[in-house]
């Protein structure tokens, strides 16, 4: 069951999610490392794309319950791992010539998804993932700023934009759950909070 009936949208390739100044691109652990391995980048390569974004207040617990990517306990504090972006607010990989993404088939699951986001109304069925049910509805930002949402637009494809539900559910619960294991070593003491540290385990789980 979903309500993609109602939801229309085309990219047409306005750049407003790329480029937008209060538009941060999460990161998942599968995400750093498609880019890694798409790129060939070593570890201070990745470092170098990477923003770890230190909250200037730190978030309560129910906040960090709220947010898609919790954020990861680091040398500096709480940050919240996105892609890096340039002074002008850009994205990192936005090309300016271009008007394009200059690694497209390596962007995050943030980037595969906008502008719309999922939620999970059954737990996924591993046997028969056909029958999960997941709802989508546009993000708040895709609302502000997608140029390719309107009357206009074509109505979404049902099957393929489900199917991209359930791999990022799946992908973001993965995800949680090793951030929810970095985050307890490191409180623990039994992890090195660094950022280097956390890329190299990581890398290490391919
Ligand atoms: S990774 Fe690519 S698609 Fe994603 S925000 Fe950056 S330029 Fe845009
Ligand atoms: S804001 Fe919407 S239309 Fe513009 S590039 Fe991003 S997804 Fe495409």
């Amino acid at each position: 069951m979903s309500n993609t009936n109602d939801l229309r949208f085309e990219c047409v390739h306005c750049g407003n999610c790329c480029t937008d100044l209060d538009t941060l691109v999460n990161t998942t652990y599968s995400d750093i490392i498609r880019i890694k391995n798409g790129l060939n980048l070593d570890l201070d390569e990745i470092i170098e794309i990477l923003g770890f974004y230190i909250f200037d207040k730190k978030p309560t617990i129910k906040e960090i319950n709220r947010m898609v990517v919790p954020p990861i306990e680091t040398e500096k504090g709480l940050a919240f791992v996105g892609l890096k972006k340039r002074l002008n607010g850009k994205c990192y990989f936005y090309d300016e010539t271009k008007k394009r993404c200059s690694i497209y088939g390596f962007r995050p699951n943030f980037c595969r998804t906008f502008p719309f986001t999922f939620k999970l109304l059954i737990d996924l069925d591993k046997e028969n993932p056909k029958k999960s049910e997941i709802e989508i509805f546009y993000t708040e930002k895709g609302l502000k700023y997608c140029q390719g949402i309107g009357e206009s637009a074509p109505i979404i494809d049902d099957d393929n934009w489900l199917q991209i539900g359930r791999d990022v559910i799946q992908d973001l619960t993965k995800n949680n759950i090793l951030i929810k294991e970095w985050n307890k070593g490191v409180k623990e003491n039994k992890i090195s909070p660094s950022v280097r540290n956390f890329i190299l385990t990581i890398s290490n789980l391919e």
